[in-house]
């Protein structure tokens, strides 16, 4: 079981490591075992990569080779395939503390199929503790100073590993995502181990009035939300939120300027406007706003900057997103726009264990999205040094959508 033992490094601190000794990391510790560990076990990349030996996989040594020698799948693939051929054949108890349990969920939309996805228990923990993990680093280096928040310290140990702040501590966080989106339970679990809590409203699609009542009832210190947009496929949207707020007078008014208990803003997988951007910021004067870019299949795989927030960070830990060119399997060059690829490569278990995904494995899966990135080792002004995602197009590629499938659940 040794190579099977893959680190998934949800811990690393990514963001502030060598470019050269990250990819060395990645490429070596993560990407290839990974591979190995899906040729040997996972039914439908035994036969997808029939053509590669365990050589030709060892032998990659750079994250362009890995491009152009791994095949990519897409939404087709996951179409034409049972769930269960995703999943590796092992016996789950060796890995997995609770024996092979699933969160299940479906995506559809754009392309009319929909595709059932199951992330295993441990794999939930490692993408969760990834997509918390950039959250840390905000208030580690930034957050703590700024005006009009009030930082709460508390510590606390996770199973086995190090002790770690709840910068959330005693905070209240409403979803407004549809209660089936995995938004809103990826959110919970890290807003968890933050030490906020968690609501959102049982109902499939809550209105926008359903939000605000409930934002106001629980007088709640941030909203999770899809920002704006035309149809309200993925919850209520933020803009109409607020829309609501600044026409009446109530007692527990989200656009008053002097409201502390109004602090954070989280929104997940989509751009924010300028506009709204400034609105939030500005008129709202809301000090933490934050986003992350991620997919059903993979979940969150990237981070809004603090100081370019339209931009996202990478976060690798459980993930690896690479740009492919459009037309050709090769990398796109550094602010090239290409199509996204995004890999499952870790996960962690309850004692804080690096280990393989065991639920669904994704291996260069191509989201439909569109993306560049910019130059890796280009250190950022917010104080991160992994490479920057930026002009996401998740609406401009319904060509490439259609084609080769995207989630947009
Ligand atoms: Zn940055």
């Amino acid at each position: 079981m040794d190579r099977f033992n893959i680190p998934d490094y949800t811990d690393f601190w990514w963001d502030t490591g060598n470019a050269a000794e990250r990819q060395k990391i990645i490429l070596e510790n993560q990407t290839i075992p990974a591979l190995l560990f899906a040729k040997e076990t996972v039914p439908f990349y035994r036969e997808h990569y029939k053509k590669l030996s365990v050589q030709n996989i060892q032998d990659i040594s750079s994250l362009e080779e890995f491009v152009s020698v791994i095949p990519y799948i897409t939404k087709v693939h996951l179409a034409s395939n049972h769930p269960m051929a995703f999943v590796p054949q092992i016996n789950l108890s060796e890995v997995d503390p609770h024996k092979g349990k699933y969160f299940r969920f479906g995506t559809g939309g754009t392309t009319g199929t929909p595709i059932l996805i199951m992330h295993s228990m441990q794999d939930w923990r490692g993408m969760s503790r990834t997509a918390d993990r950039l959250i840390e680093f905000d208030f580690y280096e930034d957050l703590f100073y700024r005006d009009n928040f009030e930082f709460q310290p508390g510590m606390f140990t996770f199973q086995g590993l190090e002790s770690r702040t709840t910068p959330l501590s005693g905070k209240r966080i409403l979803g407004a995502y549809n209660a089936d989106h995995i938004t809103n339970g990826i959110y919970a679990t890290m807003l968890h181990r933050l030490g906020s809590d968690f609501y959102w409203r049982p109902s499939s699609a809550p209105t926008v009035e359903d939000i605000y009542d409930t934002a106001r009832q629980f007088e709640v210190n941030g909203i999770l939300a899809p920002p704006e947009g035309e149809n309200n496929k993925k919850g209520a949207f933020l803009k109409d939120i607020l829309a609501i707020d600044a026409g009446r007078q109530t007692q527990w008014n989200l656009s008053h300027r002097y409201n502390k208990a109004f602090q954070f803003v989280f929104w997940s997988s989509m751009p924010i406007s300028e506009v709204l951007l400034d609105h939030l910021m500005t008129d709202r004067q809301i000090p933490y706003i934050k986003g992350h870019f991620g997919s059903t299949e993979v979940c969150p795989t990237a981070a809004t900057c603090s100081k370019q927030m339209r931009n996202f960070h990478l976060s690798y830990g459980h993930s690896l997103v690479i740009i492919k060119k459009l037309d050709r399997d090769q990398m796109a060059a550094p602010d090239e726009l290409g199509y996204a690829l995004v890999s499952k490569t870790g996960a962690t278990d309850m004692d804080g264990n690096n280990l393989p995904p065991s639920g669904m494995i994704f291996i260069n899966y191509m989201t439909g999205d569109g993306a560049r990135l910019s130059k890796d080792g280009t250190p950022c002004a917010c104080g991160r040094n992994t490479p920057v995602l930026y002009d996401l197009q998740r609406i401009k590629f319904h060509d490439g959508k259609a084609k080769h499938g995207c989630q947009t659940a």
